[in-house]
Protein backbone atom coordinates (compact mmCIF):
# COMPACT_ATOMS: atom_id res chain seq x y z
CA UNK A 1 0.00 0.00 0.00
CA UNK A 2 1.64 3.38 -1.06
CA UNK A 3 0.68 6.86 0.05
CA UNK A 4 0.63 10.20 -1.14
CA UNK A 5 0.47 12.56 1.69
CA UNK A 6 0.60 16.42 0.63
CA UNK A 7 0.35 19.33 3.21
CA UNK A 8 -1.86 22.07 2.02
CA UNK A 9 -0.46 25.25 3.37
CA UNK A 10 -0.26 26.16 -0.98
CA UNK A 11 -0.37 25.15 -4.05
CA UNK A 12 1.50 22.30 -5.64
CA UNK A 13 4.18 22.67 -7.92
CA UNK A 14 6.50 20.43 -9.92
CA UNK A 15 8.47 19.12 -7.55
CA UNK A 16 5.10 17.65 -5.75
CA UNK A 17 4.19 16.45 -8.89
CA UNK A 18 6.88 14.71 -9.35
CA UNK A 19 7.05 12.88 -6.24
CA UNK A 20 3.76 12.16 -6.33
CA UNK A 21 4.22 10.83 -9.44
CA UNK A 22 6.80 8.38 -8.88
CA UNK A 23 4.71 7.44 -5.51
CA UNK A 24 2.09 6.95 -8.06
CA UNK A 25 3.27 4.51 -10.49
CA UNK A 26 5.33 2.61 -8.27
CA UNK A 27 2.19 1.64 -6.59
CA UNK A 28 -0.12 1.40 -9.66
CA UNK A 29 2.48 -0.16 -12.02
CA UNK A 30 2.76 -3.31 -9.63
CA UNK A 31 -1.30 -3.36 -8.84
CA UNK A 32 -0.97 -1.85 -5.74
CA UNK A 33 -3.19 0.51 -3.53
CA UNK A 34 -2.57 4.09 -2.88
CA UNK A 35 -4.39 6.04 -0.43
CA UNK A 36 -4.02 9.86 0.01
CA UNK A 37 -4.18 11.87 2.90
CA UNK A 38 -4.07 15.73 3.46
CA UNK A 39 -1.52 16.36 6.48
CA UNK A 40 -3.73 19.34 7.31
CA UNK A 41 -1.86 19.90 11.12
CA UNK A 42 0.10 23.04 10.54
CA UNK A 43 -2.73 25.40 12.26
CA UNK A 44 -3.40 28.71 9.78
CA UNK A 45 -1.42 27.68 7.59
CA UNK A 46 -3.55 25.07 6.48
CA UNK A 47 -6.86 26.11 4.36
CA UNK A 48 -9.51 24.24 3.44
CA UNK A 49 -9.21 25.65 -0.56
CA UNK A 50 -5.67 24.21 -0.58
CA UNK A 51 -6.93 21.07 0.14
CA UNK A 52 -9.65 21.39 -2.58
CA UNK A 53 -7.30 22.44 -5.04
CA UNK A 54 -4.40 19.84 -4.60
CA UNK A 55 -6.95 17.09 -4.68
CA UNK A 56 -7.93 18.74 -7.82
CA UNK A 57 -4.68 19.86 -9.35
CA UNK A 58 -3.53 15.77 -8.34
CA UNK A 59 -6.25 14.44 -10.81
CA UNK A 60 -5.48 16.93 -13.73
CA UNK A 61 -2.11 15.64 -13.30
CA UNK A 62 -4.13 12.06 -13.46
CA UNK A 63 -3.59 10.31 -10.46
CA UNK A 64 -5.92 8.14 -8.35
CA UNK A 65 -6.64 6.86 -4.86
CA UNK A 66 -8.38 4.54 -2.84
CA UNK A 67 -10.62 4.91 -0.74
CA UNK A 68 -11.79 8.22 0.82
CA UNK A 69 -8.96 11.06 1.76
CA UNK A 70 -7.84 11.18 5.85
CA UNK A 71 -7.91 14.50 6.73
CA UNK A 72 -5.07 14.16 9.38
CA UNK A 73 -6.63 16.78 11.51
CA UNK A 74 -9.61 14.06 12.36
CA UNK A 75 -7.16 11.77 14.25
CA UNK A 76 -6.65 14.58 16.88
CA UNK A 77 -7.84 11.74 20.16
CA UNK A 78 -5.97 8.59 18.15
CA UNK A 79 -2.58 10.97 18.22
CA UNK A 80 -3.70 12.14 22.02
CA UNK A 81 -3.81 8.91 23.41
CA UNK A 82 -0.55 7.94 21.88
CA UNK A 83 1.17 10.95 23.35
CA UNK A 84 0.00 9.58 26.87
CA UNK A 85 0.98 6.35 25.86
CA UNK A 86 4.64 7.48 25.42
CA UNK A 87 4.48 9.77 28.10
CA UNK A 88 3.42 7.35 30.54
CA UNK A 89 6.31 4.90 29.85
CA UNK A 90 8.54 7.85 29.88
CA UNK A 91 9.18 7.01 26.51
CA UNK A 92 8.71 10.75 26.60
CA UNK A 93 8.93 13.88 28.41
CA UNK A 94 7.02 17.32 28.62
CA UNK A 95 8.67 20.14 27.98
CA UNK A 96 7.66 24.02 27.87
CA UNK A 97 10.97 25.12 25.94
CA UNK A 98 10.16 27.73 23.39
CA UNK A 99 11.96 27.69 20.31
CA UNK A 100 13.80 31.22 20.76
CA UNK A 101 15.08 29.36 24.24
CA UNK A 102 16.63 26.69 22.12
CA UNK A 103 18.23 28.50 19.87
CA UNK A 104 19.97 30.99 22.13
CA UNK A 105 20.94 27.43 24.02
CA UNK A 106 22.91 26.38 21.18
CA UNK A 107 26.61 25.68 20.86
CA UNK A 108 28.59 27.88 18.51
CA UNK A 109 29.07 25.38 15.74
CA UNK A 110 25.27 24.08 15.47
CA UNK A 111 24.42 27.92 15.38
CA UNK A 112 21.76 28.70 12.07
CA UNK A 113 21.15 25.09 11.81
CA UNK A 114 18.26 24.73 10.05
CA UNK A 115 16.94 22.60 13.16
CA UNK A 116 19.10 23.64 16.38
CA UNK A 117 19.38 20.50 18.96
CA UNK A 118 17.37 20.04 21.80
CA UNK A 119 19.81 20.21 24.90
CA UNK A 120 17.44 18.18 27.19
CA UNK A 121 16.57 21.26 29.72
CA UNK A 122 13.55 19.67 30.68
CA UNK A 123 14.43 16.42 31.03
CA UNK A 124 13.32 15.04 34.32
CA UNK A 125 11.92 17.67 35.49
CA UNK A 126 8.38 17.37 35.19
CA UNK A 127 6.27 14.06 36.03
CA UNK A 128 3.66 15.51 34.21
CA UNK A 129 2.50 17.92 31.85
CA UNK A 130 -0.05 19.86 34.66
CA UNK A 131 2.70 20.37 36.92
CA UNK A 132 4.99 21.62 34.12
CA UNK A 133 1.98 24.37 33.98
CA UNK A 134 1.40 25.17 37.71
CA UNK A 135 5.54 25.27 37.94
CA UNK A 136 6.17 27.43 34.94
CA UNK A 137 2.96 28.94 34.05
CA UNK A 138 3.40 27.45 30.60
CA UNK A 139 1.80 24.94 28.75
CA UNK A 140 4.07 22.10 28.03
CA UNK A 141 5.03 20.40 24.62
CA UNK A 142 6.17 16.62 24.15
CA UNK A 143 9.69 15.43 23.26
CA UNK A 144 10.51 11.61 22.49
CA UNK A 145 13.69 10.40 24.25
CA UNK A 146 16.17 9.65 22.33
CA UNK A 147 19.33 7.61 23.36
CA UNK A 148 22.59 7.68 22.18
CA UNK A 149 23.95 5.75 19.07
CA UNK A 150 23.10 5.25 15.65
CA UNK A 151 19.90 4.65 13.71
CA UNK A 152 20.18 3.08 10.52
CA UNK A 153 17.72 3.83 7.78
CA UNK A 154 17.72 1.14 4.59
CA UNK A 155 16.38 3.07 2.40
CA UNK A 156 14.80 0.94 -0.61
CA UNK A 157 15.74 3.81 -3.02
CA UNK A 158 18.55 5.65 -1.42
CA UNK A 159 20.70 3.30 0.09
CA UNK A 160 21.52 2.49 3.74
CA UNK A 161 21.95 5.85 5.86
CA UNK A 162 23.10 6.19 8.90
CA UNK A 163 21.76 9.12 11.57
CA UNK A 164 22.83 10.06 14.81
CA UNK A 165 19.31 11.63 16.04
CA UNK A 166 20.66 12.12 19.64
CA UNK A 167 23.57 13.74 18.56
CA UNK A 168 21.90 15.66 15.84
CA UNK A 169 18.48 17.17 16.69
CA UNK A 170 17.92 15.82 20.68
CA UNK A 171 14.97 14.86 22.02
CA UNK A 172 12.44 15.85 19.51
CA UNK A 173 9.23 17.23 19.80
CA UNK A 174 6.13 14.83 19.08
CA UNK A 175 3.59 17.37 20.75
CA UNK A 176 3.49 20.88 20.48
CA UNK A 177 2.71 23.29 23.07
CA UNK A 178 -0.38 24.21 21.38
CA UNK A 179 -1.69 20.95 21.78
CA UNK A 180 -1.46 19.77 18.30
CA UNK A 181 0.40 16.32 17.65
CA UNK A 182 3.67 17.11 15.99
CA UNK A 183 4.25 15.84 12.10
CA UNK A 184 6.80 12.99 13.41
CA UNK A 185 4.39 11.42 15.83
CA UNK A 186 1.16 12.01 13.14
CA UNK A 187 3.08 10.70 10.54
CA UNK A 188 3.57 7.65 11.96
CA UNK A 189 -0.16 6.98 13.55
CA UNK A 190 -1.62 7.43 9.89
CA UNK A 191 0.95 5.79 8.04
CA UNK A 192 -0.22 2.56 10.02
CA UNK A 193 -3.67 3.84 10.37
CA UNK A 194 -3.92 3.85 7.06
CA UNK A 195 -1.82 0.19 6.62
CA UNK A 196 0.78 2.18 4.55
CA UNK A 197 3.59 -0.21 3.47
CA UNK A 198 5.98 1.72 1.02
CA UNK A 199 6.67 5.34 1.57
CA UNK A 200 7.64 7.40 -1.76
CA UNK A 201 8.96 10.70 -1.27
CA UNK A 202 10.96 13.47 -1.18
CA UNK A 203 14.86 13.06 0.01
CA UNK A 204 14.71 16.08 2.27
CA UNK A 205 12.80 13.89 4.67
CA UNK A 206 15.40 11.17 4.55
CA UNK A 207 16.76 12.68 8.12
CA UNK A 208 12.97 12.34 9.35
CA UNK A 209 12.92 9.19 8.74
CA UNK A 210 15.40 8.10 11.52
CA UNK A 211 13.10 9.72 14.00
CA UNK A 212 9.91 7.73 12.47
CA UNK A 213 11.78 4.28 12.65
CA UNK A 214 12.26 5.17 16.66
CA UNK A 215 8.52 6.40 16.99
CA UNK A 216 7.59 3.23 15.18
CA UNK A 217 9.46 0.95 17.16
CA UNK A 218 8.40 3.16 20.58
CA UNK A 219 4.51 2.53 19.62
CA UNK A 220 4.69 -0.80 18.20
CA UNK A 221 4.08 -0.07 14.80
CA UNK A 222 5.15 -1.91 11.69
CA UNK A 223 8.08 0.00 9.75
CA UNK A 224 6.84 0.93 6.18
CA UNK A 225 9.83 0.51 3.66
CA UNK A 226 11.25 3.95 2.89
CA UNK A 227 12.20 5.25 -0.92
CA UNK A 228 13.39 8.54 -0.84
CA UNK A 229 14.07 10.59 -4.51
CA UNK A 230 16.05 13.46 -5.01
CA UNK A 231 14.40 16.61 -4.84
CA UNK A 232 13.34 19.37 -8.00
CA UNK A 233 15.59 21.75 -7.90
CA UNK A 234 15.14 25.35 -9.72
CA UNK A 235 18.38 26.92 -11.91
CA UNK A 236 20.38 28.22 -8.63
CA UNK A 237 20.02 24.55 -7.06
CA UNK A 238 17.22 25.59 -4.70
CA UNK A 239 14.42 23.53 -3.68
CA UNK A 240 11.25 24.39 -5.66
CA UNK A 241 9.14 27.02 -3.36
CA UNK A 242 6.04 29.17 -3.58
CA UNK A 243 8.33 31.51 -5.32
CA UNK A 244 8.23 29.22 -8.39
CA UNK A 245 4.93 30.29 -9.15
CA UNK A 246 5.19 29.57 -13.20
CA UNK A 247 5.69 25.82 -11.94
CA UNK A 248 2.66 25.71 -10.08
CA UNK A 249 0.17 23.19 -10.92
CA UNK A 250 -3.25 25.23 -10.60
CA UNK A 251 -1.62 28.49 -12.55
CA UNK A 252 -0.01 25.58 -15.24
CA UNK A 253 -3.70 24.38 -15.20
CA UNK A 254 -5.34 27.35 -15.47
CA UNK A 255 -3.39 28.51 -18.07
CA UNK A 256 -4.03 26.01 -20.32
CA UNK A 257 -1.06 23.61 -20.47
CA UNK A 258 -1.71 19.68 -21.35
CA UNK A 259 -0.92 17.86 -18.51
CA UNK A 260 0.94 15.50 -20.59
CA UNK A 261 3.61 18.24 -20.50
CA UNK A 262 4.21 17.68 -17.06
CA UNK A 263 3.72 14.24 -17.60
CA UNK A 264 6.20 13.77 -19.75
CA UNK A 265 8.65 16.17 -18.46
CA UNK A 266 8.41 14.04 -15.00
CA UNK A 267 8.74 10.26 -17.10
CA UNK A 268 11.60 11.72 -18.72
CA UNK A 269 13.42 12.78 -15.26
CA UNK A 270 12.59 9.56 -14.40
CA UNK A 271 14.61 7.93 -16.82
CA UNK A 272 11.48 6.91 -19.39
CA UNK A 273 11.42 8.99 -22.40
CA UNK A 274 8.77 8.31 -25.33
CA UNK A 275 8.30 9.88 -28.73
CA UNK A 276 5.21 11.95 -27.95
CA UNK A 277 4.24 12.73 -23.95
CA UNK A 278 1.59 10.68 -22.87
CA UNK A 279 -0.56 10.30 -20.05
CA UNK A 280 0.28 9.30 -15.88
CA UNK A 281 -1.76 5.65 -17.00
CA UNK A 282 0.11 5.40 -19.86
CA UNK A 283 3.48 5.48 -18.56
CA UNK A 284 2.59 3.44 -16.33
CA UNK A 285 3.45 -0.18 -18.43
CA UNK A 286 7.12 1.64 -18.77
CA UNK A 287 7.65 2.65 -15.46
CA UNK A 288 10.41 1.05 -13.21
CA UNK A 289 11.30 3.35 -9.73
CA UNK A 290 14.89 1.74 -10.03
CA UNK A 291 15.54 3.26 -13.11
CA UNK A 292 14.95 6.72 -11.99
CA UNK A 293 18.19 8.68 -11.42
CA UNK A 294 20.00 9.01 -7.79
CA UNK A 295 20.77 12.58 -8.71
CA UNK A 296 18.40 16.11 -8.14
CA UNK A 297 16.73 17.56 -11.06
CA UNK A 298 16.40 20.93 -12.32
CA UNK A 299 12.85 21.90 -13.27
CA UNK A 300 13.03 24.08 -16.94
CA UNK A 301 11.89 27.70 -16.32
CA UNK A 302 8.36 27.20 -17.74
CA UNK A 303 5.96 24.84 -19.48
N1 LIG B 1 3.17 16.35 4.16
C1 LIG B 1 4.58 16.28 3.91
C2 LIG B 1 4.98 17.26 2.83
O1 LIG B 1 4.14 17.66 2.04
C3 LIG B 1 5.02 14.92 3.46
C4 LIG B 1 5.13 14.02 4.60
C5 LIG B 1 5.60 12.63 4.26
O2 LIG B 1 5.58 12.24 3.08
O3 LIG B 1 5.97 11.92 5.19
O4 LIG B 1 6.12 17.63 2.79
Amino acid sequence: MGRLAPSPTGSLHLGHARSFLLAWWHARSRGGHIVMRMEDLDGPRCEPRFVDQALFDLEWLGIDWDGPVLLQSTGLPRFAEAIDRLLHTGAAYPCVCSRGEIRAAQSAPQRGAAEPRYPGTCRGRFATAAQALSATGREAGVRFRVRPGSVVVDDRFAGRHEFDVEASVGDFLIGRRDGAPAYQLAVVLDDAQQGVTEIVRGDDLLPSAARQLLLQRALGLPAADYYHVPLVLDDTGRRLAKRHDDLGLSQLRERGTDPRALVSWVAASAGIVTGEPLSAREYLPLFELTRVPRTSVIAPTRF
